[in-house]
């Protein structure tokens, strides 16, 4: 008995432990998380893939502008008659967009929302020429009063909002690849919406990560990517006509209508923070006030789709030549 008890283990000794490929998809945030990771004990996988959905919504709980209990829905009903004190993380966040938009000249606004929340995609619902306007004039992240040691939000002006949008899923993607790096993980990607951040790569190979063709299923360009996080931003995602017109969810705050002349922006960057903030942001900048801004930063890449349907690419990126095909 001993000895094959012996032999037993000897046996689960030499046997390779079988890590596999562990996947999920959830809908949180009102969009589309997937999770998908590799490990070697099936248990342990999907408690990361638990702690990686419970990170998407305690961020939601957070910064949702749409949940009355959210302390980002508290400060828009509130910061504009005292200040509203919010907690360190989300104080953080908002300051890191208040970065995008001083690298932005304020393409990237987070108080965009103070015109943003009058439209309601769903339901094709526009403000008039006057409201449109006048919601205009409250877009200024300058203004913002922010207290660094109270972490307290201030609006000196009625009918300010703000809204996390164009970071958010960006900052969960990343908060999740932490939680999934620090339980060893070294193979895996998280993805909410547009935005993506690879951990390793797939195994021997890079992940095939691909552009969706703003009008259309299919891919324009894909990818080999590893280590690093991809946000695409389009026009494609909410939006409603009128007039012949597309009215969608990136509002170029200079014009205080939607940003038009790019209809897909897609930013490669170490963290998804800064690819979501900064897909958000080539979207409304454009291509070349775009392209300026990526050729400067390091370790940024841009891949713009303009409304002609042309791609333009940043300088550090070669594009296809014919010759290559
Ligand atoms: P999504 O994945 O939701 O399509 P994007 O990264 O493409 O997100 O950003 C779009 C979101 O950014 C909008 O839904 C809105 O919440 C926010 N947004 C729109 N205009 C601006 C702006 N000028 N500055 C900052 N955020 C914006
Ligand atoms: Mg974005």
């Amino acid at each position: 008995m001993k000895r094959l008890l012996f032999a037993l283990i000897l046996l689960a000794m030499a046997v390779p432990v079988q890590a596999e490929w562990f996947q999920r998809t959830e809908s949180i945030m009102g969009t589309r998380i997937y999770v998908e990771l590799w490990h070697d004990d099936a248990s342990a996988a999907t408690q990361l893939m638990q702690a990686v959905m419970d990170e998407m919504h305690r961020i939601d709980e957070l910064m949702s502008p749409y949940k009355d209990t959210a302390q980002l829905a508290i400060v828009n009903r509130d910061a504009a008659s005292r200040p509203v004190a919010v907690t360190p993380e989300l104080f953080d966040l908002i300051v890191r967009s208040n970065h995008f938009s001083d690298l932005s000249g304020g393409a990237f606004d987070i108080t965009f929302a103070s015109l943003g929340h009058q439209f309601d995609y769903r339901q094709s619902v526009k403000p008039d020429k006057q409201h449109q306007q006048q919601a205009t004039a409250l877009i200024n992240y300058k203004a913002l009063q922010l207290d660094s040691k109270a972490h307290t939000v201030f609006f000196p002006k009625a009918g300010m909002r703000i809204d996390l949008g164009g970071i958010a899923k960006g900052y969960a993607v990343d908060n999740a690849i932490r939680i999934l790096q620090q339980a060893g993980v070294t193979n895996g990607i998280v993805t909410a919406g547009g935005d993506s951040r690879l951990l390793g790569d797939h195994r021997g190979r890079p992940w095939m990560m691909g552009i969706k063709h703003p009008r259309g299923e299919s891919h324009v360009v894909s990818l080999p990517l590893e280590n690093v996080a991809l946000s695409t931003s389009g026009d494609y995602e909410r939006y409603f006509e009128a007039d012949g017109v597309r009215y969608h969810h990136i509002i170029d705050p200079k014009k205080g209508d939607s940003a038009r002349e790019v209809v897909s922006a897609t930013i490669i960057a170490d963290d998804a923070t800064t690819s979501d903030a900064l897909s958000t942001t080539l979207f409304i900048l454009g291509v070349s006030k775009g392209l300026e801004l990526v050729n400067r930063m390091q370790n940024v890449s841009a891949i713009l789709i303009d409304n002609k349907g042309k791609i333009h690419y940043s300088a550090d990126l070669a594009p296809p030549t014919a010759s290559g095909l």
